[in-house]
């Protein structure tokens, strides 16, 4: 429930009514904003129409949210949202590229390959220390190893860093040691976790499950954000569908459907969303021309010897061609 206060109404007035909210077992919000005050209401509407706040004097409407979604709607706030990743912004017209490895392999290997992508633009590091594989027997990461590697070379090349966390006994560890969480497709809809990084202090990248929905995804972000963290990106990264001839189908239509229906930052990852190298680029630049806020790019130093997705990684001179083919689209855009 969304309620617009007249012109006149003081905070005061405002504590009135969101004592009265909170009363009800509803969770109150107060968005105050350069003209008027906005209270939200979250819960079971049906409590608050026995309320009646629309007959309150100093109330001009009371609007129910018509989304499953509440917190994360743009219905409830307006602006786009920024989300700050250490000293990186993404959203409200700050463009933000994320970059790395795919899985953490050493300390050479992060070091080289963080010193090229941000040499080329990249605003943030990426790199999994708990990797999701489809096979048991394919390497599954360096673990807690890979994560003091990750805020080793962060600090030494000076570079926010966003690390997949699988499990919610390693949330506390992947807070210690990077500035992100990102939540992998494969757990989007793993509620405990999601919750568990809500509750945590740091930002969450929150990719779109294989076969999630938009609204899946935005039902996802809303178990992060009731638990009190807002600061989610989400991330379309491509779906499965009945195409086989790319690793993925990656649905350009969420990028505007998910800006129009939320304020919350959306990037795109062309990399699990095509599989193949050679397309990152020309999805990239359609991604970036549809309105995305940002990209996630898998890159290493040397994709031949990765151990983890090579066929869709850049080498350094790629993601170097990429960098500067899509901030000609970055401009189009902002034009
Ligand atoms: C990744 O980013 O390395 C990854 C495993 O992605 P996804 O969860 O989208 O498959
Ligand atoms: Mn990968």
């Amino acid at each position: 429930m969304i309620i617009l206060l007249k012109k006149e109404a003081t905070k005061k007035d405002a504590d009135v009514i969101l004592e009265k909210i909170n009363n009800e077992g509803l969770k109150p919000l107060y968005m105050p904003g350069t003209e008027r005050i906005v209270l939200g209401a979250i819960g079971d509407e049906r409590v608050l129409e026995k309320l009646h706040l629309d007959s309150y004097p100093i109330v001009e409407s009371v609007t129910a949210i018509l989304t499953p979604y509440k917190l994360v709607s743009r219905d409830m706030h307006v602006q786009d949202s920024v989300v700050s990743v250490g000293n990186s912004k993404i959203g409200g017209g700050n463009f933000a590229v994320i970059s790395g490895p795919c899985a953490i392999e050493s300390y050479d290997q992060l070091l080289k390959t963080a010193k090229g992508i941000k040499e080329s633009g990249a605003k943030i590091l990426r790199g999994g220390a708990f990797k999701p594989r489809t096979s048991p027997y394919s390497f599954q990461g360096l673990g807690l190893e890979g994560l003091k590697i990750l805020k080793q070379v962060s600090m030494e090349v000076d570079i926010p860093t966003v690390t997949e966390v699988l499990d919610i006994s390693d949330v506390n560890d992947v807070e210690e040691y990077a500035d992100a969480f990102q939540i992998g497709a494969r757990n989007m809809q793993n509620y405990r976790l999601l919750q568990a990084v809500g509750k945590a202090g740091k930002p969450v990248v929150l990719k779109r499950g294989l076969a999630a929905t938009v609204e899946d995804l935005l039902l996802a972000a809303e178990y992060i954000a009731s638990e009190g963290n807002v600061n989610i990106i989400l991330c379309e990264r491509g779906i499965r569908t009945f195409e086989t001839a790319t690793r993925n189908t990656l649905d350009l239509n969420a990028i505007p459907y998910l800006k129009q229906h939320c304020h919350l930052p959306v990037i795109v990852d062309p990399s699990h969303g095509t599989g193949i190298r050679e397309f990152v680029k020309p999805m990239a630049a359609a991604s970036v021309a549809a309105g995305a806020d940002g990209l996630m790019i898998e890159t290493h130093y040397d994709p031949t010897i990765a151990l983890s997705d090579g066929k869709q990684s850049l080498d350094l001179d790629g993601f170097d061609d990429l960098m500067k083919y899509i901030n000609k689209f970055v401009a189009v855009v902002n034009s």
